[in-house]
């Protein structure tokens, strides 16, 4: 029987595989096994020979290519050939005739044998294998019991996580760990690489499988901080690796059927980089849509068809502590401010008609609040209210002694659909009692309906919104047969104020527009003004079409709106007095301008209340 390609793969080859390779392909091997690897710029000698666990002779990249190969891919890649021609420049060396060539692998032998063969190269886009998930189970797993088993030696992290509304039970619980720093003595960074290392001597698949799961990190000869952690022991060929989340607490995240899919990794001190998800190029792990407790909550949020939604994990803690039920819980955590699409529809799939977003109380955090409840229309959305400036929701509920439970949530949420009889968006709130130097306090934890978010706030620049005058122009009149007439007008023009032009139209057509703070629509300033709304508009018009004060008087403001002397000065005093009209009295001249914001203490604010 002819020889195929799959036999010269074969351990008994490992000399002429060498060989074939230093003297054709130009891979120089130092100490027999390792090499510069050739398909990337290394320093390193990342390159190694080696037989795996099917006798196979095969090649592996420690370094930046991350990758596996057999003879023929180095052949194929080095010297840019195909298959059948890399099959017999290996035989030819050899110097072996009775070979049989084949055009592809996978095109003969039985299906067992198809499986085993890998494909060329590795596929960067393929998914999170079940291998991965149980490396990244192992290995939450092992920092777990690394914490809870040196309680002493991790004293610190301990405290801080407890500090941070963590306690023991919980840390158990949600299978949260700890990765000792490169820094550390007992276990230099390496306290996952260690307990793995002589298994990944046997077989480079498997830690391959660890490093696709993201769990290492390549000291970077380069980098001023992480080449002084290199071990450059001789035999050593993982020295230049440590573990990934070196000097961070581990939090394992799993998707809603409850498959780990990562794992997160956050320092107990603020400096560096606090917070790190296996981002690396190269690894399979794929952040986006990841929801914290997910697969926790899955059961409550759909029995409650409530979400509470956070932003980071402490305050996922702090609202699972507040929580009356704690074994059911409703809250997730979106690890950022912002939650993308499939997540918002894989809540929705679940029946959540209510959305609490408690983001922090900051301009990324309220952003994302804002973004998220454009993007859920049917559904009522409320943010945590009474938070200061730059507060997180774990502070602002950080002493409250009082739980809360899921289903008073559900109640209160349900209560905000009820429109109030003035057409203002409902608040909802909890008493709660806070504990504060051994004094018991009472407070409250206010959910507003995102209808209140202050718009203002969430954007840097105030934005327009824009109208074609001559739309506009003729309904500003008060010449009305009767007072049904006026009605009607005035509701026309509330109609077409709602619908403006969102974005500045091109230049050269400005003239013929004018704009409104969007504010003074959004917020529906404009329907408080009553008949007078009618003059306001009119003379916004002639102060942007000007670009000056309004010097006109009574009466010939009076000629342009058909009416009288009386009815014009009768609006003009309910405009000031509403403060959107500045009126300065020089003798018998007036100067008017039109305005929307006055300043106070809290800021930029709408002048009518
Ligand atoms: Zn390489």
């Amino acid at each position: 029987m002819p020889l195929t390609y799959r036999d010269l793969k074969n351990r008994r080859y490992l000399e002429p595989t060498r060989n074939f390779a230093e003297s054709v392909l130009n891979i120089k091997f130092l100490n027999g096994d390792r090499s510069y690897c050739p398909f990337h710029e290394d320093t390193k000698d990342s390159f190694r020979i080696y037989v795996n666990g099917k006798d196979e002779v095969r090649f592996h990249c420690f370094g930046e290519c991350g990758k596996d190969w057999d003879i023929y891919d180095i052949i194929m890649l080095k010297d840019h050939c195909d298959f059948p021609q890399a099959q017999k420049k290996f035989a030819e060396y050899l110097g072996l005739r009775d070979v049989e060539f084949h055009r592809g692998r996978y095109q003969y032998h039985d299906e067992r044998s198809i499986e085993q063969e890998e494909p060329i190269a590795c596929v960067d886009d393929e998914d999170l294998t079940n291998e991965h998930r149980q490396v990244l189970q192992e290995s939450a797993e092992f920092y777990n019991n690394l914490l809870l088993s040196r309680k002493e030696e991790f004293e610190k992290v301990i405290k801080y996580l407890k500090k941070r509304g963590v306690g023991e039970d919980t840390i158990r619980k949600y299978n949260i760990g700890f990765c000792p720093a490169l820094k550390d003595e007992k276990y230099e960074g390496r306290a996952l690489l260690n307990q793995y290392v002589d298994k990944f001597k046997d077989d480079l698949t498997l830690y391959q499988c660890f490093r696709r799961a993201g769990l290492f990190l390549l000291l970077d000869e380069d980098h001023i901080y992480y080449k002084q952690f290199i071990d450059h022991r001789p035999g050593n060929i993982f020295g230049h690796y440590a573990d990934y989340f070196q000097n961070r607490i581990t939090f394992p995240i799993s998707n809603i059927e409850g498959q780990i899919e990562g794992i997160i990794g956050r320092r107990t001190d603020n400096r560096g980089l606090r917070w790190l998800k296996q981002n690396q190029e190269d690894t399979y792990i794929q952040s986006k849509g990841w929801l914290y407790g997910i697969d926790k909550a899955v059961r409550w949020i759909k029995h409650y068809q409530t979400v509470i939604i956070v932003e980071g994990i402490f305050d996922y803690f702090a609202f699972y502590n507040l929580s009356e039920n704690k074994d059911h819980p409703i809250v997730v955590s979106t690890l950022g401010t912002r939650i993308d699409d499939t997540s918002i529809g894989l809540l929705t799939d679940l029946g959540v008609k209510h959305f609490i977003i408690a983001y922090d109380w900051d301009k990324a955090g309220r952003q994302g609040i804002s973004t998220t409840a454009k993007k859920i229309a049917d559904s009522k959305v409320s943010y945590l209210g009474s938070l200061k400036e730059d507060e997180d929701p774990a502070d602002k509920l950080k002493g409250i002694i009082t739980g809360i439970s899921n289903f008073g949530i559900r109640h209160l949420q349900k209560g905000m659909h009820v429109k109030s009889r003035s057409g203002k968006p409902v608040m909802a709130s909890f008493l709660v009692q806070r504990q504060k130097r051994n004094k018991i306090h009472h407070d409250e934890v206010l959910f507003k309906p995102t209808e209140n978010l202050d718009k203002e706030r969430l954007q840097s620049k105030p934005t327009d919104y824009w109208y074609l005058k001559s739309d506009v122009l003729p309904a500003l009149t008060y010449d009305n047969r009767n007072r049904a007439a006026l009605n009607h007008k005035i509701n026309d023009i509330r109609s077409f104020l709602e619908n403006p032009l969102k974005d500045p139209p091109p230049e050269q057509d400005q003239d013929d527009y004018f704009h409104l703070p969007s504010k003074f629509i959004e917020d529906e300033h404009y329907m408080n003004i009553g008949d007078s709304l009618i003059l306001h508009l009119r003379l916004a018009i002639e102060q942007q079409t000007r670009e000056r004060r309004i010097k006109e008087s009574d009466s010939i403001i009076a000629e342009w709106m058909k009416t009288t002397r009386r009815t014009i000065r009768k609006y003009k005093n309910q405009l000031k007095e509403a403060r959107l009209l500045d009126i300065r009295m020089k003798g018998i001249h007036q100067s008017m301008s039109v305005r929307y914001f006055v300043k106070n203490s809290t800021g930029i604010v709408m002048s009518k209340s």
